[in-house]
C-alpha cells in the first residue's frame, strides 16, 4: 500500500489551529492589499472548517401539521411587503439571505415547464453512491452552509461539491464498487480551475453506469492517499485520509459527483442526489421559481421537519453547476427525516410555504412559486 503525502500539505496540527487563513511563507513581504487579494482568491474555492455555526433547533411542528398525511400546497403569498423580521429568538438562526423577487405577473401558459418531473414521480432516483465516504462514527452528512451550487452567502465561489467536515486523519472510504481513476495530486493534471486546487485527491470510476453516463466520485483535499490508480475497490474500502491540501481552509472532505469527463470541473452534479439516504431519511429536491417560472438564484429554502431540527438550502448561484438530468432542480438536500416537512421561501411579495411528505429512501420533488 502506497502513501502519498504532498509536501505542500499543512500538518494536521497546523490545519486544526488555522481557523483564519494564514498565507504561506512565500507570501510574506507582499503589500497588504496584494495579500488581501491573494487571500480572497485562495479562500474562494472551497471550505471553511470552523466557519460553521452550530445548528440551532426549532420548536416541533404544531399538531395541525401532523394531522394530514398527504402533501398539501399552501402557497400563502400576499401583496403586502414582507415585514421586518422580528429579532431572532435564541431558537432560530439569523437570516442573512434577503427575500427574493417574484417576477412579473404570469400569463396563461407561462408557468408550465415541460422539463420538470411530476412531484409524485419516484422512479428517477439514482443512488449510485451506496455508501458514505467516511465511516459511520464520523460526520456522515454534508455540511449545510456550503451545499452544492451555493456560495456560503456570498463568501465563496459557486460550490461544485459538498463538504464532510471531520478531523484531519479521518478515513476516507469508497462510496461504491469502482476502479480508481486517479490517486495523487493535481499539480500537473488539473481537476479544478488551476493546479493544486484539490491537492491530494482520489477519483473513482464507478462500476455502475447511469443512463449511458460514466459516473465518477471525486475526493478532494486529502491529507494522504492510500489507493492506487487502476486499483479496484468495493464499497467501504480505504482510499486515504481527510486533510486540507489544495485550496482548503481546514480539514474536510470535498466530495463531487462527475459525469463522463472526470477532469472537467463543469461536469459535476449534486452529490446529495447520488448518496443513498441514511435509514429513515429521504431527499428533497426542488425548484424555487418566480411567478413566470424562472429559476431564482441564491434563495434560501427553510425546512422544518418533525424532528424540530433547523435545516436550509440555498438555490444554485449560477449555471456553472449543472442540475440533475432528471430533476432539473435548483436546490437539493439529503438526510431529511421521512415524514411531513414545511418548506418556506421569502419572496418580496410574501412568504411561500408548502407542506411536503418526504418519502423515505427516495427523492421528493417540489416546486416553490408565488
Ligand atoms: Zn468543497
Amino acid at each position: 500500500m502506497r502513501i502519498l503525502l504532498n509536501a505542500k500539505t499543512q500538518s494536521s496540527k497546523d490545519a486544526k489551529n488555522n481557523r483564519t487563513f494564514m498565507p504561506p511563507v512565500s507570501f510574506r513581504g507582499l503589500r497588504p492589499g496584494v495579500l488581501a487579494l491573494i487571500s480572497s482568491i485562495l479562500v474562494a474555492a472551497c471550505s471553511l472548517q470552523g466557519g460553521l455555526e452550530p445548528l440551532p433547533t426549532l420548536m416541533p411542528m404544531p399538531p395541525t401539521v401532523a394531522a394530514s398525511s398527504t402533501p398539501l400546497a399552501t402557497a400563502t403569498a400576499t401583496l403586502a411587503p414582507t415585514p421586518a423580521p422580528p429579532a431572532a429568538s435564541p431558537t432560530e438562526a439569523p437570516r442573512a439571505v434577503p427575500a427574493v423577487a417574484d417576477g412579473t405577473p404570469a400569463t396563461v401558459g407561462d408557468l408550465a415547464d415541460p422539463a420538470l418531473p411530476s412531484e409524485d414521480a419516484q422512479s428517477l432516483d439514482h443512488f449510485l453512491f451506496v455508501g458514505r465516504p467516511v465511516p459511520p462514527h464520523a460526520s456522515v452528512t454534508p455540511a449545510a452552509s456550503y451545499r452544492y451550487g451555493s456560495t456560503y452567502e456570498g463568501r465563496y465561489d459557486t460550490h461544485h461539491g459538498v463538504e464532510f467536515e471531520n478531523p484531519a486523519g479521518t478515513q476516507l472510504i469508497a462510496v461504491a464498487p469502482a476502479t480508481v481513476f486517479w490517486a495523487g495530486d493535481d499539480s500537473a493534471t488539473v481537476f479544478g480551475t488551476f493546479p493544486n486546487f484539490y491537492g491530494n485527491l482520489v477519483v473513482l470510476r464507478l462500476d455502475e453506469h447511469w443512463q449511458g453516463h460514466t459516473v465518477y466520485a471525486l475526493y478532494g483535499h486529502m491529507l494522504a492517499v492510500s489507493a492506487e490508480a487502476g486499483q479496484t475497490v468495493t464499497t467501504g474500502d480505504l482510499l486515504g485520509y481527510i486533510g486540507s491540501s489544495g485550496i482548503a481552509r481546514g480539514p474536510h472532505l470535498h466530495l463531487e459527483a462527475r459525469l463522463d469527463n472526470p477532469t472537467d470541473y463543469n461536469s459535476t452534479r449534486n452529490p446529495e442526489l447520488w448518496l443513498a439516504p441514511l435509514p429513515g431519511t429521504g431527499i428533497i429536491a426542488g425548484r424555487v421559481i418566480d411567478s413566470r417560472g424562472k429559476p431564482i438564484p441564491d434563495a434560501r429554502v427553510d425546512i422544518k421537519c418533525a424532528d424540530g431540527r433547523f435545516r436550509f438550502a440555498d438555490t444554485y448561484h449560477d449555471d456553472t453547476v449543472a442540475p440533475d438530468d432528471n430533476y432539473h432542480e435548483n436546490f437539493a438536500l439529503g438526510d431529511v427525516p421521512a415524514g411531513l416537512c414545511q418548506l418556506s421561501v421569502d419572496y418580496i411579495s410574501g412568504t411561500v410555504k408548502r407542506l411536503v411528505m418526504v418519502n423515505g429512501a427516495a427523492t421528493t420533488f417540489i416546486v416553490l412559486q408565488p
